[in-house]
């Protein structure tokens, strides 16, 4: 905090999502000074609660958006080079049925090819179709009647909140001052811009000069003072079921109308996502309900109709706000999955919309943006070369599966990662919260170990306890067993 404060930064950025986590990467890998403020946890708003996927974007390129997909293919192949250890290649398998107009067998042949040119002729596998016969061998359990075949086409897999962790690691590797827990509140300019930021652990405020502020803060966009942001943000749920009730050993495409929800296998998991409405509430407290639940359970039925999946085989759920540009009416514009930089008064930059597979590009187009309008002369952009980790980080501790449930990591991320509360290491740093079945069994014993190592009181213990439980109910609506387990920890009753 007293580096963030002392001399005039550079660029401030606002928000420890992906967006500002690779900007921070990018600016301090250039050889800025850069400050980063998180109001909660480093990647706890979207970029904890996506599908995980690097991708170009099949449903795009049906749509004709060729720039945009052919701009996030590369750059999934980018992350697999600079994050080895959080990007995997991962077959999609997309059945297509007689009767249904939107996906047709033949157009989606010619479109999966396009598909593997549009990663500059080589995708991260190599595309193919399957008549049914061998769509129905691959994917046991599937909807056999009026099945046509398949196309089967590569996408990359990741975890996303590690990726956002570990982009952080590599900016403050870099000199970066990175903040989680404090809020920015106002801004106003003099020669440079004055920044009024708030400590959330101790309710102190702070004041930070910079000469560029970047408002990187997602689905919050529109609401920070000084944004020129349209936002229209719409709500997306995954779910996670064991993998024997729904043995799938690569993803499977699940279509509604010209929807398409994935099936995708997870370790001993498969995760099922995703919804897509309208929200207008506050971007604070984004939670699943019973209709969110029941819509995806009810396509999986569909298409696996002897899994007669329910709520109760819902081992967790995750709610999150796609931040999408908007028109000036405030509808989704048709740019509404691509990116916007835009900087509406001097020093003062947005950045929004995007996906996180983007996330790098995004960030590489801004600062050079930025340092443009500072008439400052920087190295070139070296994001896209070098690794986000260097051989010796990369420990056991990060992965696209969670780590091994030890106390060692534990140390490892309060130490090493910033992890202040029990919902950091069960969720954002590790997975075992989604992961687990006996999350609540876990929690209990991340937060003894927890304790000891940052020297919480019991009451402190107990409201970390209660936080838990709270994000756990948020979550799981209605009550999953993980829910009920969760609620027998000894916590804090609410006041
Ligand atoms: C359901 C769903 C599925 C998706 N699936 C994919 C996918 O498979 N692949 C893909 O590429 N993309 C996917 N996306 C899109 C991707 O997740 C987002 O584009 C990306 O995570 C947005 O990152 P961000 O940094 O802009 O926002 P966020 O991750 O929300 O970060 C913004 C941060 O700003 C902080 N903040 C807000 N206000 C303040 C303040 N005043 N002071 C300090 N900090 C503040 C917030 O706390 C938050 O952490 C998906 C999105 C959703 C919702």
């Amino acid at each position: 905090m007293q580096a963030l404060t002392g001399d005039t930064l550079d660029i401030l950025i606002i928000g420890g999502g992906i967006v500002g986590a690779g900007i921070a990467r990018d600016a301090a890998m250039r050889g800025l000074r850069v400050g980063l403020v998180e109001q909660h946890d480093f990647a706890s708003g979207t970029s904890s609660r996506s599908s995980r996927l690097l991708h170009g974007g099949l449903r795009y390129l049906a749509q004709g958006r060729i720039g945009l997909v052919h701009e996030a293919s590369k750059e999934k192949k980018v992350i697999h080079h600079i994050a080895p250890h959080l990007a995997e290649a991962l077959p999609f398998i997309f059945p297509t049925y007689r009767g249904n107009r939107n996906w047709v067998l033949w157009q989606l042949k010619i479109g999966v090819k396009i598909y593997d040119l549009l990663c500059g002729g080589q995708n991260l596998g190599e595309s193919s179709w399957l008549d049914q016969a061998r769509t129905l061998k691959k994917i046991p359990g599937l909807k056999a009647a009026n099945l046509n075949g398949a196309v089967r086409y590569f996408d990359g897999f990741t975890n996303d909140a590690r990726l956002v962790l570990d982009t952080l690691r590599s900016a403050d590797r870099h000199g970066a001052q990175l903040i989680n827990r404090c809020r920015f509140n106002h801004a106003h300019r003099s020669d440079v811009w004055e920044c009024e930021l708030e400590d959330q652990l101790t309710k102190g405020d702070l004041q930070v000069r910079a000469h560029a502020v970047v408002n990187a803060t997602g689905p919050w966009a529109a609401g920070l003072p000084h944004s020129q942001v349209k936002l229209r943000l719409t709500k997306g749920i995954h779910l996670v079921v064991e993998r024997d009730k729904l043995p799938v050993t690569e993803t499977v495409v699940m279509t509604e109308g010209s929807r398409i929800l994935f099936a995708i296998p997870w370790g001993e998991r498969t995760i099922l996502g995703t919804t897509d409405t309208d929200y207008d509430e506050s971007p604070d407290r984004v939670c699943t309900n019973a209709v969110d639940i029941e819509y995806v359970l009810r396509i999986a039925n569909q298409f696996f109709p002897d899994a007669k999946l329910s709520a109760a085989d819902v081992i967790s759920a995750w709610a999150g706000l796609r931040p999408l540009i908007a028109d000036p009416n405030g509808n989704a514009s048709d740019i509404s999955r691509s990116h916007e930089i835009s900087n509406p008064e001097p020093g003062w930059w947005d950045v929004a919309g995007g996906k996180l597979t983007t996330y790098r590009l995004m960030a590489e187009q801004a600062v050079t943006q930025i340092t443009k309008s500072l008439h400052m002369k920087t190295p070139c952009c070296r994001t896209a070369v070098e690794p986000l980790l260097q051989d010796n980080e990369v420990n056991g501790f990060s992965g696209i599966l969670p780590p091994e449930f030890s106390r060692r990591a534990v140390e490892h991320y309060v130490s090493h990662e910033w992890a202040l509360s029990l919902d950091d290491v069960m969720i954002r740093r590790t997975s075992w919260h989604y992961y687990s079945k006996d999350a609540a069994t876990k929690a209990l014993k991340v937060a003894d170990w927890m304790g000891e190592l940052l020297d919480w009181t019991d009451v402190k213990r107990a409201e970390e306890l209660r936080q838990y439980l709270t994000m756990v109910n948020d979550q799981a609506f209605p009550k999953t067993p993980q829910t009920r387990q969760c609620e027998k920890l000894p916590m804090l009753p609410l006041v």
